[in-house]
């Protein structure tokens, strides 16, 4: 899943207004950052298969220390720890436990659209829902709560700033954007280490933009 991800940020700003939402962003991706990085890295492996699945190209082979079950609870307790540790003010175990939560976030929306490629633990039976079967519902599901979300995110703010209005309306049309391009039919799909640096410029864009975002909105 990609941006289908970003429903549970844009749903947690609303329920925690004192966590920017940029934050929220790379706290519901961490995951996907970090398998990123341990693909570049070699560590994790994937093939890249023209239509292995009707709506995603890749074979996750072996991901178990960013996409198995037991790997995303230490992920979010960690996040959700540090988080709370190195927050200032009140509200540390709150904020801690909604940053948990947004990490965790992650693989419970993976396991709706991924094929059985993501282990209960190290070595273990591997699960997924394979949504990705379907390219019609996986954009059902993905752009309909990137949607859902973000209307509780502008429920929930106001703008604040001549740019208020737009901000994020332009941010979600590039998200959809975003979902179309990451969707498109290729020819040549790129080879595994440009995939991989493209997630993460991808996944590092959109946490800036939604600090600029964040910026000409204030809580309602
Ligand atoms: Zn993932």
């Amino acid at each position: 899943m990609f941006i289908g991800h970003y429903s549970a940020a844009f749903a947690a700003r609303a329920a925690k207004p004192s966590i920017p939402l940029w934050q929220l962003f790379v706290a519901v991706q961490l995951v996907d950052f970090a398998w990123a990085g341990l693909v570049l890295a070699g560590v994790e492996k994937l093939r890249i298969t023209k239509g292995f699945m009707e709506a995603s190209i890749l074979d996750l082979h072996h991901m178990p220390y960013t996409h198995s079950l037991v790997a995303v609870i230490v992920w979010a307790i960690a996040a959700g720890a540090l988080y709370g540790v190195l927050r200032k003010g009140g509200g540390k175990v709150a904020a801690g436990l909604i940053i948990g939560g947004a990490v965790f976030s992650h693989w419970l929306l993976d396991l709706i659209v991924h094929g059985p490629d993501l282990a209960l633990y190290f070595g273990g039976p591997k699960v997924g829902l394979g949504l990705w079967n379907s390219m019609l519902w996986t954009q059902v599901v993905e752009i309909g709560g990137l949607l859902i979300g973000a209307a509780i995110y502008i429920a929930h703010t106001k703008p604040k700033g001549r740019w208020g209005v737009i901000a994020p309306i332009a941010l979600i049309a590039f998200m959809l954007m975003l979902q179309i391009y990451n969707h498109l039919p290729l020819d040549h799909p790129p080879a595994v280490p440009f995939f991989a640096i493209q997630a993460l410029f991808g996944y590092t864009l959109l946490a800036v933009l939604a600090w600029l975002v964040d910026r000409t909105r204030q809580p309602a």
